[in-house]
């Protein structure tokens, strides 16, 4: 059920509104999509300074087709963000048609209200800025409107891993790249086109949300266009191409920490190779980043142990990682033949409830869930091990 909330208000500032900013905070977070909203959210109730900034407003910007699991919507206390959710998958291939049954389901949600609606659990201290975030200099960030310092800093900004001690540059970065269309239409279906004439390497989407269609195109190849795909295909799903928005998104997992900053999200390759589902791994990532920030907050935790601890807990799924990455690189080689016989194979309930249930492990819904209290909590507000 959808609830009524008010939207922002407040537009990117502008011109004079960009007024300077700057100053010593406790927790400082780059990004406020779906990894630093939910490193936010873990920060509540901490009395500490946290600085949020991100160059556009919370939820102004949507850039994906806004699909994650209901289980984790519904762990979080966003429900009220849910358009439209889905038990099957609808898959197309040259030779096949078939429904994949997942054992559990996938919701369409509104961007701008999730955001608000976690920006909402962060609790009092937690303050928002719009900046442009442009580089680190040890524990300083610098903005286009001036410069920022706190012990813990994330970088959340997406895949150009902006605080981060490399460019990451398409095309020869690991990053696949997505475009859709977000036409008015309805539909029952989340549907996939896994078709060569389609897509090279990738596959193409229709994501219903209840009024409007998601309908897009993803490349495995940074190198490969996405845009006349997308046409394509919403033309031939006899839908104009309204509504355009799309990004690069990393296919391989790298370091969650650097030089002392914690990276959470699309930043630290958090994005799902094969999928493209980057929206849970935000969460679940954010939430532990977010998890061992408070640690480090309530006294419990110097910020090395924090940094070693959130790198290794990050480190300990990339096998996962590569897995996916293994399917990703093969599933484009496979013959049609081939292609068709896996997509029948995952009709059978069986199958595709065990694969389904295996991936959705990765990054389990359970973990949303509040932690169980310390043994030894003792807030320290403003107190951080630097
Ligand atoms: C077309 C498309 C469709 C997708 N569909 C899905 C889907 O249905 N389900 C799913 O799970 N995943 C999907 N994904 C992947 C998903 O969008 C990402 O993995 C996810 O958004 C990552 O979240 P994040 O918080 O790490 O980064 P982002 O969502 O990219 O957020 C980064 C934030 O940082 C801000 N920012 C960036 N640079 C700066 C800067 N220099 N200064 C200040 N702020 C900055 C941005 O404004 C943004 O708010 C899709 C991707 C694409 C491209």
């Amino acid at each position: 059920m959808m609830r009524a909330l008010p939207m922002p208000v407040r537009a990117t500032k502008r011109g004079a509104a960009r007024t300077p900013i700057g100053g010593d905070f406790d927790v400082l977070i780059c990004g406020a999509s779906f990894a630093g909203l939910a490193v936010a959210r873990e920060l509540r109730a901490t009395g500490a300074r946290v600085l949020v900034v991100d160059r556009y407003e919370i939820g102004e910007r949507q850039t994906s087709a806004c699909a994650a699991p209901t289980e984790w919507l519904r762990n979080l206390g966003l429900e009220a963000s849910i358009m439209q959710t889905f038990g099957s998958l609808l898959v197309r291939t040259p030779r096949a048609h078939a429904r994949w049954p997942l054992g559990w389901t996938f919701s369409t949600f509104d961007y701008r209200l999730l955001c608000e609606l976690l920006w909402e659990q962060r609790g009092g201290a937690t303050e928002f800025e719009t900046a442009k975030v442009h580089a680190r200099r040890g524990g300083a960030v610098e903005t286009d409107r001036g410069e920022l310092r706190a012990p813990l800093i994330v970088d959340a900004l997406g895949w150009r891993r902006v605080l981060g001690s490399r460019r990451v540059q398409p095309p020869e970065a690991r990053l696949s790249r997505g475009l859709e269309v977000h036409p008015g239409g309805s539909g029952e279906d989340l549907e996939l086109w896994i078709d060569k004439r389609v897509i090279r390497a990738g596959y193409g989407w229709s994501f219903p949300a209840r009024g409007e269609l998601r309908v897009g195109v993803g490349s495995f190849d940074p190198r490969d266009h996405v845009k006349e795909p997308t046409v394509a295909l919403a033309g031939e799903l006899g839908l104009p191409p309204d509504g355009y928005q799309g990004n690069w998104i990393p296919h391989q997992l790298g370091p969650a920490t650097e030089h002392g900053v914690f990276f959470a999200g699309d930043s630290a390759g958090h994005c799902l190779p094969l999928t493209a589902e980057g929206i849970r791994t935000a969460l679940y990532f954010g939430i532990a980043c977010g998890r061992e920030l408070r640690a480090v907050l309530e006294g419990r935790r110097s910020r090395e142990r924090a940094l070693a601890r959130y790198h290794a807990f990050s480190g300990s799924h990339r096998w996962k990682y590569e897995a996916m990455l293994q399917a990703q690189h093969a599933v484009p080689r496979l013959r049609p033949r081939a292609l068709a016989a896996v997509t029948r194979a995952f009709e059978r309930g069986g199958v595709s409830h065990r694969a389904f249930g295996h991936y959705l492990r990765i990054a389990p819904p359970q973990f949303a869930l509040p932690a169980p209290p310390p043994a030894s909590a003792a807030p320290r507000a403003n107190a951080v091990a630097a």
